[in-house]
């Protein structure tokens, strides 16, 4: 508060978040997180913009602190992006978006600075206590994905963390119909190869689960996987995928294929599930297929809430044979610490990172660095959402070992990936 442009420490943050988590559970209250970034600002996340003057910080960060009460909390994060912290009966929800809205707007007034009048937008991504996290970790991690999402909205919007998937009103038997989609056979999976980026050569593929509704036709996994998650239908869901994927590797490699990794994506609840390394055994017994060429995908929020726990799992499924990568690398807030805690086989470096790619100073800083982080730490490191010739020239001279993207394929049916391996 005092200082409202100076960044805050980290574990002070930490703490006093857990403080104010603390005192709201022992009066029954609800602590609604906002993280904040400027959209038209230069900073990590999307590089576009102008470079985050101290002034115009100051000011933005003076009507945010105008915008809430007394005891609610704002905190400059680093760049151009804030944290305000709310605490409210758990009754208000609506009036909180409201106060939200009402702080983005007091951000938009113009500002009259040196070079003229500017006028700042930006993307607010919202959890909240107890429902979307019950850590702050859990609240921060959620808070700054679902900025994620806004961003990718475009700017000037609002995201809860859930907002993808469950909408306020959701009709109650979207649950229901998931729940028959995992029973029934309407998932399937699509497979998005992965290019050694020095030969061009396939090494292996991503399995991404899609849902063919009955009514509304395909639906994205975005708009599933979070309700999934939530309701622990996650669990389900996700083992039917790791043994669909085994058996597609397998079916391949009958084929007589070059065998390739395939790629799994891990969501929180199944790593946390103590039985799910022995789901993993079973799924690679029953369908034949050795664990080298199974690849678990998780992101680092995965492994940091509880990282003693956490840890265990890795190392019983590192003694399996599979590998682990850590995904969208770089999206979060607390990327080296995973990296040196846990035994990663690979880093997947996220596409907004990528994306900014070569035209950008500091994507092609951080870029560049995160590549020679692998090499230190002996991981392997992949590049997402590849796009263009221009990414792939500059990943090449930077010696980035694979890449993934629609420069090379979308994620494509098995059928088509057998015709992509045979030319
Ligand atoms: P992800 O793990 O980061 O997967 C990569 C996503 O990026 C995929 O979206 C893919 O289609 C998309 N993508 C790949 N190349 C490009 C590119 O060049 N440009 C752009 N703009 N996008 C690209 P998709 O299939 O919609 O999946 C979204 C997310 O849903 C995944 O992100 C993953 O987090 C989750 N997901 C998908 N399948 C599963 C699953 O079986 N289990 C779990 N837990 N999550 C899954
Ligand atoms: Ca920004
Ligand atoms: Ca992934
Ligand atoms: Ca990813």
């Amino acid at each position: 508060h005092d200082d409202l442009t100076g960044l805050p420490n980290r574990a002070f943050l930490k703490e006093r978040l857990a403080n104010i988590l603390d005192q709201a559970r022992r009066h029954n209250r609800k602590v609604t997180v906002a993280y904040i970034d400027l959209d038209n600002f230069k900073d990590i996340n999307d590089g576009r913009g102008h470079a985050a003057g101290d002034e115009v910080l100051k000011e933005i960060a003076t009507r945010m602190a105008n915008s809430v009460r007394a005891s609610d909390m704002v905190v400059r994060l680093g760049g151009d992006e804030f944290l305000v912290v709310l605490v409210h009966q758990s009754s208000h929800d609506a009036g909180i978006t409201r106060r939200l809205r009402e702080l983005q707007k007091a951000i938009n007034r113009p500002i009259l600075g040196e070079d003229g009048e500017i006028t700042v937008t930006s993307s607010i991504g919202v959890a909240a206590f107890p429902f979307d996290g019950a850590t702050s970790e859990e609240l921060l991690a959620n808070a700054d994905r679902a900025m994620y999402r806004a961003k990718e909205l475009g700017r000037n919007t609002l995201q809860h963390h859930d907002a993808g998937s469950t909408p306020v009103g959701m009709p109650l038997g979207e649950q229901e119909e998931l729940h028959q989609a995992i029973t029934g056979d309407q998932l399937f999976l699509q497979y998005q190869p992965q290019v050694d980026v020095a030969t061009g050569r396939i090494t292996g593929l991503e399995a991404l689960v899609r849902w063919n509704h009955p009514a509304k036709g395909r639906v994205p996994p975005v708009n599933f996987i979070p309700l999934a998650e939530e309701t622990g239908l996650i669990v389900p869901l996700g083992l039917w995928v790791l043994n669909e994927a085994c058996r597609q590797a397998r079916s391949w490699q009958d084929m007589g294929l070059t065998p390739l990794t395939i790629a799994v994506n891990v969501s929180a609840k199944q790593f946390a599930d103590p039985d799910f390394s022995k789901h993993v055994a079973e799924a690679l017994e029953r369908h034949g297929l050795q664990s080298r060429w199974l690849e678990l995908e998780v992101t680092e929020s995965v492994v940091m809430q509880d990282a003693e726990r956490a840890l265990a799992m890795m190392e019983s499924l590192r003694a399996l044979g599979v590998r682990l990568s850590i995904d969208d690398f770089g999206s979060g807030y607390s990327s080296l610490a995973a990296l040196k805690t846990f035994p990663f086989d690979r880093l997947k470096m996220d596409r907004s990172l990528v994306e900014a790619l070569p035209g950008d100073k500091t994507a092609v800083a951080i870029v560049s660095a995160v590549i020679s982080l692998a090499q230190t730490l002996k991981l392997s490191v992949l590049a997402e959402g590849v796009e263009t010739d221009d990414q792939m020239d500059f990943l090449r001279q930077a010696r980035c070992e694979e890449a993934q993207g629609y420069r090379f394929s979308r994620p494509v049916s098995p059928e088509e990936i057998v015709v992509l391996l045979k030319v």
